[in-house]
């Protein structure tokens, strides 16, 4: 059997793993000259994002043979809103390395590979597809689905973002919800290590926001966090990406071509979450070009997750700062603490997302 699949990141790769796992060795096609060619940055996996599933990561590796180390695991989340300061503990989840860095997720994926990499593949997939029985489409965007009419686009975002020097707890992230400087968008901080950290913005791009200067609203929220931090930071690497599109596609297998990853619609809308949904949907399109399942039906409760945080994205775009200030104090309070910890957990498998969707969207 002949696989192509194009796009050598977290789903891609996942893909090829499950698949030489059974026997099969795909082509694998990349653009760029290396895996995880870009910029390093830090990102987070939170378990209570990933229900049913409890423990992302003991997930992949136990059910999936999929084994990737994280950074460190995240039991302490510093939660900030305009006059508010909260904290979070518990086993909440991970955060992990990503990019041109030598432990980030796609390269030690890379690692598990066996079969061929084709680096520097600048052809559009249909030039090569004819020759393969299945195609996995695996390239990170939107853009294929949408030139088959088959995506529809529920946000754009821009995000700006700098490697930062200073002094972290690699356990503990920070988040910001201040909409005077990030309107209806948030920012993050999180540590590579105790002297590295990515500091990042992001919001959507509704046509309001032509208006805005990226710039200004960065070096704003770089000063809140140096001050929030109680230290002085120092950037010492920067990207920025604009038109970073959340959307899902309509079908996610159409005749013997699969949409994986974000091609698929695994980038969740809420909060910008999609490493662990982008690594699944690359293991089930393996297991249904293997005959082992059905890609439809094991991504049904992808879509779902896409709805409810789609519910959860409109909500938080629907607050105030005198809300989020109400919410991030009330987390403040012992019970609520010791209830939202229990149900961030990755002890728990309490779907809150799910069960809070029909509140979020009246
Ligand atoms: C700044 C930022 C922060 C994020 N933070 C988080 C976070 O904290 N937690 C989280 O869960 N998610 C986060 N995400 C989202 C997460 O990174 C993505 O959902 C995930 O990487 C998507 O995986 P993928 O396999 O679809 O694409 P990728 O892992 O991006 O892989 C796509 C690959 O395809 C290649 N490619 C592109 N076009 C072509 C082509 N035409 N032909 C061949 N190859 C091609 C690319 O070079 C790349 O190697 C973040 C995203 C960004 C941008």
């Amino acid at each position: 059997m002949k696989v192509a699949i194009f796009g050598a990141g977290l789903s891609g790769l996942s893909c090829a793993i499950t698949l030489e796992k059974h026997g099969v060795n795909p082509s694998i096609f990349e653009k760029r000259s290396c895996v995880g060619d870009r910029f390093v940055n830090a990102e987070a996996m939170f378990s209570i994002l990933e229900r049913p599933v409890k423990d992302g990561l003991s997930y992949l590796s136990e059910v999936y043979g999929i084994h990737l180390e994280p950074i460190s695991e995240t039991n302490h989340l510093m939660i900030h809103s305009l006059n508010g300061e909260s904290s979070v503990e518990g086993k909440i989840g991970y955060t992990n390395i990503r990019g041109r860095h030598e432990n980030s997720f796609e390269n030690q994926l890379s690692r598990q590979v066996k079969s061929k990499i084709n680096f520097n593949f600048l052809k559009e997939y249909t030039e090569i597809s004819k020759d393969f029985d299945s195609i996995v489409l695996a390239t990170g965007d939107g853009d294929y689905s949408i030139k088959l009419n088959n995506y529809r686009c529920d946000i754009t975002c821009s995000l700006k973002g700098a490697t930062v020097e200073g002094t972290f707890l690699t356990s503990e992230p920070h988040v910001w919800f201040n909409y005077d400087i990030l309107p209806k968008g948030y920012a993050w901080l999180i540590p590579y290590s105790q002297k590295e950290a990515n500091l990042v913005i992001a919001f959507p791009e509704y046509p309001q926001a032509e208006i805005y200067d990226i710039d200004k609203m960065w070096k704003l929220m770089f000063d809140l966090a140096c001050r929030d931090l109680r230290q002085s930071l120092k950037i010492t690497d920067r990207f920025q990406i604009i038109h970073y599109i959340a959307g899902i596609c309509e079908s996610p297998k159409i005749g013997n071509t699969y949409f994986v990853g974000n091609c698929f619609g695994a980038l969740s809308p809420g909060l910008g979450f999609g490493q662990f949904s982008s690594i699944l949907t690359g293991i089930y399109a393996a297991l249904d070009i293997c005959n082992l399942a059905h890609y439809d039906d094991l991504v049904k409760p992808l879509f779902e997750n896409y709805n409810h945080s789609l519910a959860l994205r409109r909500f938080l775009e629907g607050l105030s700062n005198d809300d989020l200030d109400r919410i991030v104090k009330r987390s403040n309070l012992k019970f609520a603490d010791t209830l939202i910890s229990r149900l961030l957990s990755s002890d728990s498998s309490f779907d809150l997302l799910k069960w809070l969707t029909p509140l979020l969207s009246k």
